[in-house]
């Protein structure tokens, strides 16, 4: 019997291979990063050639440093960037673009006009304000701006999908006989399926201009046979099913195993993403949060959940690294933030992809206020590490609005949270004590718990809430009025970056 569980974690700035054990414990991971491409400024690219060529090597890898062989994995699940979208040529696997990512805002145009025309047809439909984030309107563009691909899409000639897609075509035979499918959490956040029928709606379709014959079959996120099994040639060279595939924030929610409703996590990687499972009621935001599918296991009912996403909060470290040139890793930025005592007064709102939840502005840009001539590269740190916390505690007002569930402890995970100080702030500027588990790779362990619990390698999701423990906890130290000064100077910053108008 096969006693391990893979997953794949495509991410925004890397991918990896990971393999758990039954009792959800990491046995192995290799991970590679892929070019982040900015051609201008506001647009985002990844090349999904390469995307595919680092799954290979790090499923290779993984395997080979774990000493183990393909044949010890019962089951794979693949998790991913959401939103980012990819189209190509089935006969060949060759993209006619390069993915255009989630955070690029080239469709800020197409943006407002399906918000002037068709706002709240879509809000109602698919639980998403209309904005740059999702996948309708870059599969719009696509196909109204590079050449021949309309056509392509008319001839049968053209498929598409966001990056869990792309990897399982690929995984499962590419051009000889690849399974074109995703499901309900990705597709739910394409703009284009029904979040009561959980299927592409025609209506949707009608208004983006996008042929049905382009898309996914939607699966459940988790499911025996429907997304196939791994091809006999690379990277496993063995036949291993493929039985689970979730967005990446939604699997991170299954992998800090929150199946209750009212249960939530705050994922801080490249942007940040607070979900809260709703149970399988569909509740609709008031407050600027997404309505949204948390996942689907098999024939059980969909769970859906509200989200609240952050578009910068890891990548404002990686611009103090890769543009301003002020430290030269992202794990520098604590060093360089505990320098100062504070942030001195100032405040840096990152809104280089306008600003998402709660505020849904992609006209919004980034600003730095309060500036002195005593300020330095410390306070900068400071100020950034601070934007991450505050744009969580915007979307935790809103989600306690929203639902009426009021947080006691945050639970979190992701690359951000080795930062000790940033967490530390965090549970300062909420109020609330923030609480990390043991295995932080909530991603990757969500996407193998859905591929498990497919397969009966898990039995359910009672056995799986046993794995998680506490590995740290941060406690509230500011008082009160420390943290409401602190929260309204934000604010006002907030609105600054709303202001500022493109001249
Ligand atoms: P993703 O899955 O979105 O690619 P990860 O969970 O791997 O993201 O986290 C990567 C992000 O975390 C990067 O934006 C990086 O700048 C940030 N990061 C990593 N380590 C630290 C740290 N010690 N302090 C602050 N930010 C960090």
């Amino acid at each position: 019997m096969p006693e391990f569980v893979g997953a794949v974690d495509q991410g925004t700035t890397s991918t990896r291979f990971m393999i758990f054990d039954h009792d959800g414990n990491e046995v192995a991971r290799h991970q590679l990063e892929h070019e982040q491409i900015f051609p201008r400024s506001g647009w985002v690219e990844h090349d999904p050639v390469e995307i595919w060529e680092r799954t290979n090597s790090t499923m290779q890898n993984a395997v080979r440093q774990s000493d183990l062989s393909a044949a010890d994995l019962a089951a794979i699940g693949i998790t991913n960037q959401r939103e980012t979208t990819v189209i190509w040529d089935p006969r060949t696997g060759q993209p006619y673009y390069n993915a255009i990512v989630w955070q690029d805002t080239r469709t800020d145009s197409i943006a407002a006009a399906l918000e002037r025309e068709h706002g709240d047809l879509i809000r109602h439909k698919t639980g998403l304000p209309p904005a740059t984030y999702f996948s309708g309107g870059k599969i719009k563009w696509i196909l109204e701006n590079v050449d021949g691909v309309r056509e392509a899409a008319e001839d049968g000639r053209a498929v598409l999908g966001n990056t869990d897609a792309w990897v399982l075509w690929n995984l499962t035979g590419g051009p000889n006989g690849g399974i074109h499918a995703t499901d309900v959490t990705n597709a739910s956040r394409t703009m284009l399926m029904n979040l009561e029928t959980l299927d592409w709606d025609d209506e949707l379709l009608d208004i983006f201009g996008i042929p049905r014959a382009m898309l996914p079959t939607i699966n459940p996120s988790s499911h025996p046979e429907a997304f196939g099994s791994t091809r006999t040639t690379r990277p496993l060279r063995t036949a291993v099913p493929i039985t689970g595939v979730l967005g990446d924030q939604q699997a991170a929610t299954v992998g800090q195993v929150c199946f209750r409703p009212g249960e939530a996590k705050n994922t801080y990687g490249t942007g940040n993403f607070l979900v809260l499972n709703t149970g399988t009621e569909i509740v609709r935001s008031s407050k600027g949060l997404l309505t949204t599918l948390a996942y689907q296991f098999g024939d059980a009912p969909a769970v859906y959940a509200l989200e609240g996403s952050m578009a910068v909060t890891g990548s404002a470290v990686q611009w103090l690294r890769d543009q301003m040139r002020i430290i030269s890793s992202s794990a520098e930025v604590e060093t360089l933030a505990r320098q100062v005592e504070d942030s001195g007064g100032i405040y840096f709102v990152p809104a280089f992809s306008g600003l998402f939840a709660p505020y849904w502005r992609s006209d919004a840009r980034g600003a730095i206020v309060g500036l002195a001539r005593f300020h330095t590269n410390g306070h900068l740190a400071r100020a950034t590490l601070e934007a991450i916390c505050y744009q969580s505690r915007d979307v935790a007002e809103a989600m306690e609005q929203d639902s009426g569930v009021a947080l006691d402890v945050l639970r979190v995970d992701g690359g951000v949270t080795a930062n000790d100080l940033c967490m530390q702030l965090q549970a300062d500027i909420l109020g609330v004590p923030v609480s990390r588990p043991v295995v932080a790779e909530t991603t990757a362990l969500g996407a193998a718990y859905a591929a498990g619990l497919a397969t009966g390698f898990w039995e359910s999701t009672d056995e799986l809430r046993l794995h998680w423990h506490e590995s740290k906890r941060w406690e509230p130290q500011w008082n009160d009025e420390q943290r409401e000064r602190g929260y309204a100077g934000w604010k006002k910053a907030v609105e600054r970056s709303l202001d500022w108008v493109e001249v």
